[in-house]
């Protein structure tokens, strides 16, 4: 059970004014109908707000989760990724979704030249991050683990995944913006008018809030996380933050270290960045980048957005900068006394 995604899924709550408790709703006109659900899955807290229709839409929200959990799950056998993991390095055949999320993994692995690498599963292993018994590795081990990680020697061919046995992969760098992505979906499809969604903190909405007024949506503070460090108004995007403070330990010698690993060294990614949101259209997308941007660091983030830009981020460094877009810069409120500024075009 992981508390850190509770305090996050409580800030977003309430900055959101995303509230409730499993199955209740709350009526004054049909139009204004909204129902909220609360649930723990993929090891996280998720809370689920839909607007119109009826209570059915948050059912399927909730089966289309457990159900992509039990394909995406690295711990859940028989999933997707628990077949590709024990397959030794034979084809397996996998779902729509799974393909997919591999897909883009492989592409953003590509991008970011390997920031992102869903083959480091051993080495977030090694470390303890998917336990909780949490250790340094030796200088060795971490050698001898770093040769089985390399995203370009995963074959995806249709729907059939190999993966060299002795290699890993773990979707969790990007699974639940994906998550996020199919529950929007499954709410419109049933009904649902509007809907704000937060997903272990990954927060996702669609369509126009009742009262006519943008979704509020809060960044945590990386250094004091308990506390809100800036709040942006958007309309239907994901907002997906990777940050330092998720999943950390202090080592012996004093030193924090934390679950986002940088394919390069073995090593928690410490290249400057201590928190990276990105704001999109696609919580795959968003949840892909905001992994590869924190290993990137400000350089190589603000690099790669230039090239794109369909996107806005907000970057947090170690010595307490906060970086951020221009597209957000009419809604982006500071709540921090930290200097923040919009990152330069060119
Ligand atoms: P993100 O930044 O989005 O992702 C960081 C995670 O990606 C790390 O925790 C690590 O797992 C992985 N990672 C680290 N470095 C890299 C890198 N350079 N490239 C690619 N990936 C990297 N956690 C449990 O402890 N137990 C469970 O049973 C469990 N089940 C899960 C089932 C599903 C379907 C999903 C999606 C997640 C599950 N998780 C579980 C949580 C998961 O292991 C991650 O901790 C979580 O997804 C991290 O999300 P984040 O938003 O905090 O960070
Ligand atoms: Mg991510």
């Amino acid at each position: 059970m992981n508390l850190n995604k509770f305090f996050i899924l409580i800030a977003a709550a309430a900055v959101t004014s995303f509230t409730g408790c499993k199955g209740s709703s709350s009526a004054d006109t049909s139009a204004q109908r909204s129902f909220s659900r609360d649930l723990f899955a993929m090891d996280t807290y998720m809370s689920v707000r839909s607007y119109g229709g009826d209570e059915s839409a948050l059912d399927s929200a909730e089966n289309c989760i457990r159900d992509l959990e039990n394909k995406l799950s690295a711990t859940i056998s028989g999933s997707d990724v628990s077949r590709i993991n024990s397959g030794g390095g034979k084809p397996v055949e996998v779902s729509d979704d799974t393909a997919a999320i591999i897909r883009k993994a492989v592409e953003t692995g590509s991008l970011t030249g390997g920031a992102l690498d869903v083959t480091a599963y051993p080495l977030v292993r090694e470390w303890g991050f998917t336990t909780g018994s949490y250790k340094i590795p030796s200088q060795e081990r971490i050698d001898s683990l770093l040769a089985s990680v390399d995203y370009r020697k995963i074959v995806l061919n249709g729907n059939t995944v190999t993966l060299p046995d002795g290699m890993l992969l773990d979707l969790g760098a990007l699974a639940k913006g994906y998550t996020g992505d199919k529950v929007i979906e499954t709410l419109r499809e049933n009904g649902a008018d509007a809907a704000i969604i937060s997903l272990g903190g990954n927060v996702q909405a669609f369509g126009e809030k009742p009262d006519g007024s943008a979704w509020k949506v809060a960044v945590r503070d990386p250094f004091t996380p308990d506390n809100d460090m800036c709040t942006i108004e958007i309309g239907e995007k994901a907002v997906i933050t990777s940050g330092n403070y998720e999943r950390c330990f202090t080592g012996d010698d004093g030193k924090v270290y934390w679950h986002i690993i940088d394919p390069a060294d073995g090593f928690p990614a410490d290249n400057g960045i201590v928190s990276a949101t990105i704001i999109g259209d696609e919580g795959l997308t968003c949840d892909a980048l905001s992994t590869a941007m924190f290993v990137e660091g400000l350089e190589g983030a603000c690099e790669l957005w230039k090239n794109d830009r369909s996107y806005d981020m907000i970057l947090v460094t170690d010595d307490s900068r906060i970086f951020y877009t221009e597209g957000i810069a009419d809604s982006f409120t500071n709540l921090t006394s930290m200097p923040a500024e919009v990152i330069p075009v060119d």
